[in-house]
């Protein structure tokens, strides 16, 4: 655990009481604060009064006389659509509201770095997708090589549970837009933008305030070394924004679109072959086309930006390619669970918005594409492209006929549920063909989670297996 440092003695309201909620209350009273919790639901109440934390109802009169800051967990919403109640009266009281990336950022560092060689480093990576994937091939990677490193906030464990590191240690952190949105201190050494595409629009007020939310991971403070994917124009505005000429070598550009050899630091992957190109002259390449746990152009994006903050690490190309070699790939990303009669069935379930998806349909030929479930915003017009390998779609979810109609040009099944869906691709599918979920939309109509989602699916492949 990373204690909280500067609140001690002090009162500090902790609003929402799940996994992350939960790891700032303990952080902060091991640092010598007094957390007031607060979460509307009852049982995530209990839970936090079952560790002797006292709840208080932070939406009542007076509820911040005495407190210094507020903690806001990624699930609440900080401003838009609306901000919760609760945030509105901190900010009436005058109290700061922040989350536990702040904290930990502000907490790390210890007297004892004093004494270390040289001083642990944080990696952190946001963009729309692919954050999981990059998050823990890079963490992969350092690990196969001996290195001391820890994977935390949106995947493993929350930033504050995460051991003080040591000597040389590096800490890889992915962060969503909620979490760099609020957080009051942001300060990695490596900051990684893989790509942008829309999503969570509803929480950022449209796509500008979604870009800004992202942006900020490269405002606050200013990374060493910036890992920037400039395959869309935001990518490019911030590239050129962190840079301080044609050769400065503090942002390394990242492209799957085309060839980048002019001065400065970049890598870029194109028929499978990712090469890094640095002043001018290449200084290292992988045949990543055999890389099984990375799959796809959109794979090879990951690659790339895990390639790049390796090597600002100090890692060899050689040891980065050997430790891609072992990486097993993520559930519920491109995972491969099982073949039969020449038929391949893979999981995506993670797919939850446009982009995601096309990346999936665009890294299978001839695809048997079961997809649907709760739409985002924005419609499905981004698919359309993609969806020349579709051989036919297999649509579930609740609104399964109206998401079927918007699939324009692809022939397409209202199945509705995953069971159907799974046994009607199976039995029309030909040898050589793959069938593969990429819903394209969220879960939450059917599920509890994408994670839920794709293991129904897997159930219902391994009963035809
Ligand atoms: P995130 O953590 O950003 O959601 P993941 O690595 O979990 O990213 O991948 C989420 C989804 O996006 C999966 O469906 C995956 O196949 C797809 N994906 C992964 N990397 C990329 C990328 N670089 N570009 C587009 N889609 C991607």
């Amino acid at each position: 655990m990373i204690p909280v440092r500067g609140y001690e003695g002090r009162r500090v309201a902790v609003l929402g009481l799940g996994r992350s909620g939960l790891s700032a209350a303990r952080a902060l009273r091991a640092g010598g604060a007094e957390p007031v919790c607060w979460d509307d639901n009852a049982s995530a109440r209990d839970k936090a009064d079952a560790e002797g934390f006292q709840c208080v109802d932070l939406t009542r009169q007076g509820a911040f006389d005495g407190v210094a800051c507020l903690i806001v967990s990624p699930g609440i919403p900080h401003l838009y659509p609306a901000p919760n109640r609760v945030i509105e009266a901190a900010w009436a009281a005058g109290v700061p509201v922040d989350n536990d990336i702040g904290l930990f950022f502000r907490s790390l560092g210890g007297r004892d770095w004093d004494s270390f060689d040289v001083l642990p480093r944080v990696v952190a990576v946001t963009g729309s997708n692919g954050k999981s994937t990059t998050s823990a091939l890079i963490h992969h990677v350092l690990a196969e090589t001996g290195r001391e490193a820890q994977l935390a906030g949106n995947i493993g464990r929350g930033v504050l549970d995460i051991d003080p590191p040591g000597d040389g240690a590096v800490v890889v952190l992915e962060l969503s837009s909620y979490q760099t949105d609020l957080a009051r201190a942001l300060t990695p050494d490596v900051a990684v933008f893989t790509n942008l595409s829309p999503d969570h629009l509803d929480r950022h007020g449209g796509m500008g305030g979604y870009f800004a939310a992202k942006r900020r991971l490269f405002a606050e403070g200013g990374p060493d070394r910036c890992v920037i994917g400039v395959d869309e124009v935001e990518g490019r505005y911030l590239a050129n924004q962190m840079a301080e000429g044609p050769g400065d070598d503090r942002v390394i550009d990242i492209t799957v679109e085309r060839k980048l050899t002019g001065p400065g630091w970049h890598v870029f992957a194109r028929k499978g072959f990712l090469s890094e190109y640095r002043k001018g002259r290449q200084v290292g390449s992988i045949d990543l086309r055999g890389v099984a746990g990375l799959p796809g152009a959109h794979n090879h994006q990951n690659a790339c930006c895990a390639y790049a903050v390796c090597r600002t690490l100090g890692l060899a190309p050689r040891e980065i390619e050997q430790g891609f070699q072992t990486f097993g790939g993520l559930p519920h990303r491109s995972q491969l669970v099982g073949e039969k009669d020449g038929v391949r069935f893979v999981n995506d379930s993670k797919a939850t918005n446009v982009d995601s998806a096309a990346k999936a349909l665009m890294a299978f030929d001839k695809i048997r594409w079961i997809c649907g479930g709760l739409e985002k915003e924005g419609g499905l017009s981004g698919l359309l492209e993609a969806s020349a390998s579709v051989v036919k779609a297999y649509v579930i979810g609740r609104e399964a006929a109206n998401f079927a109609l918007q699939l324009q040009g692809v022939e397409a099944e209202v199945c509705g549920d995953m069971g159907t869906a799974v046994a009607r691709a199976a039995a029309e599918a030909e040898p050589g063909e793959v069938v593969l979920l990429a819903p394209a939309a969220a879960s939450f109509d059917q599920y509890d989670s994408f994670e839920k989602r794709g293991e129904h699916f897997m159930e219902e492949v391994a009963k035809l297996l």
